[in-house]
């Protein structure tokens, strides 16, 4: 198979599986027990969120481990329900694990303010025209996973803080970290939010960055785990294994970039010897790892069927809301018609991608775009 939806999830390290093993077979007591066992596994435990803690250059704050992004990014949203000035800035292109529980605070009194990007792009001055005091939260996520645009949010948060220093400050950085370098010693951002299997980690685990843990409000009450801030016995086995991963992306970080930008590159040079082919996410300011392309005519979804019979897996939006019509209100964010929308493909590398495995993609896709038009002459 040709696996091109790394965006989606991606497949697990062989380093961050036979660390879960371990956990699963040797080292499984509760962390939290007071016996030896449990005491040296929380040892191990901690050592892992100091990992992640280093990879991320934290000064100050704290690393919550949660079962996904999607509840890091609940628990950010619920944390402000209760401040004081009650208007979010925030993107129109959020992925619904944040844009959905943004929403729902609508009902609370919130009135909720969506920057449109521009050229694909969101920049300061998008962020700046729109702020003013009477603002508490700006949430803006990193990297597009639909489109794969970058937002530079440490910049624009540092210049929100010098402005508004109590403005409370997000980001969804699930399709960003691990893959750009990521430095939150600064402590302009309040928040972030994280996904393990996005960085070849297992499925189960995620965290949550918070600079300040008195800003926290927990959705899950219980034991007194992860500083009392999310109950629950933790994924040891999960964490162990994410930290494996950050260990093996801190060193590799920057080659897998040129790496995966040159993969890229490729499959855009390719793809574009056929006519009617429109990449949304080209150049700078377009994250490597994702490229968004329509072709003209061509349902995305009747694509991706085709290529599945080759065993080549693309997808049609985000995975997350590919089952529902919703799925357009990315792409129309970005100001793409409905028709272009249901054309786009997004195509997803990771490190473990081939350049021979990309440019036989690229053949077949062109083989299949070009079936497809015949037919439907
Ligand atoms: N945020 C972004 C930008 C994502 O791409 C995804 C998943 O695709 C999520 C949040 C949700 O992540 P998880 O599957 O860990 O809940």
């Amino acid at each position: 198979m040709i696996y091109l939806d790394n965006c989606a999830t991606t497949k697990v390290y062989k380093e961050a599986m036979e660390a879960a093993l371990h956990a699963f077979e040797v080292t499984y007591a509760n962390p939290s027990s007071i016996h030896k066992a449990g005491f040296l596994l929380r040892n191990d435990f901690e050592e892992a969120r100091e990992t992640i803690k280093k990879f991320l250059n934290i000064k100050s704050g704290e690393i919550i481990f949660t079962s996904c992004a999607s509840e890091a990014n609940n628990i950010i949203v619920n944390s402000i329900k209760d401040i004081k000035k009650k208007k979010i800035l925030t993107t129109a292109v959020e992925h619904q694990a944040m844009n959905k529980p943004i929403d729902n605070l609508i009902a609370n009194g919130f009135e909720v303010i969506k920057i449109h990007p521009h050229d694909g792009q969101i920049i300061l001055d998008d962020v700046l025209t729109k702020l003013d005091d009477s603002f508490g939260f700006v949430s803006l996520m990193h990297v597009n996973n639909e489109v794969g645009s970058i937002i530079d949010v440490e910049n624009i948060a540092r210049e929100v803080k010098k402005l508004y220093p109590d403005i409370i400050f997000a980001t969804d950085a699930v399709q960003a970290f691990g893959k750009l370098r990521i430095d939150l010693s600064e402590g302009n951002i309040d928040f972030l939010s994280m996904s393990g299997h996005k960085v070849h980690a297992p499925k189960g685990i995620g965290c949550l960055y918070a600079r300040d843990t008195h800003l926290v409000k927990p959705l899950i009450y219980g034991g007194e785990q992860e500083f009392s801030l999310r109950a629950g016995t933790e994924n040891v086995p999960g964490v162990l294994a994410l930290a494996e991963a950050v260990k093996i992306l801190d060193k590799n970080l920057e080659n897998n970039y040129k790496y995966v930008n040159n993969l890229k590159n490729k499959m855009i040079a390719s793809l574009k010897e056929l006519d009617g082919v429109n990449v949304h996410s080209e150049g700078e300011g377009y994250s490597p790892y994702v490229m968004s392309v329509a072709f003209d005519n061509i349902k995305a979804e009747v694509l991706v069927h085709i290529l599945e019979q080759d065993e080549v897996y693309i997808s049609t939006s985000s995975a997350c809301s590919s089952k529902q019509k919703k799925h357009m209100r990315v792409l129309e964010g970005y100001g793409y018609s409905e028709k272009e929308a249901e054309e786009t493909v997004r195509i997803s590398f990771s490190e473990m991608n081939t350049e021979e495995e990309v440019l036989k993609a690229a053949e077949l896709i062109k083989k299949a775009v070009k079936f497809i038009r015949s037919v439907k002459k």
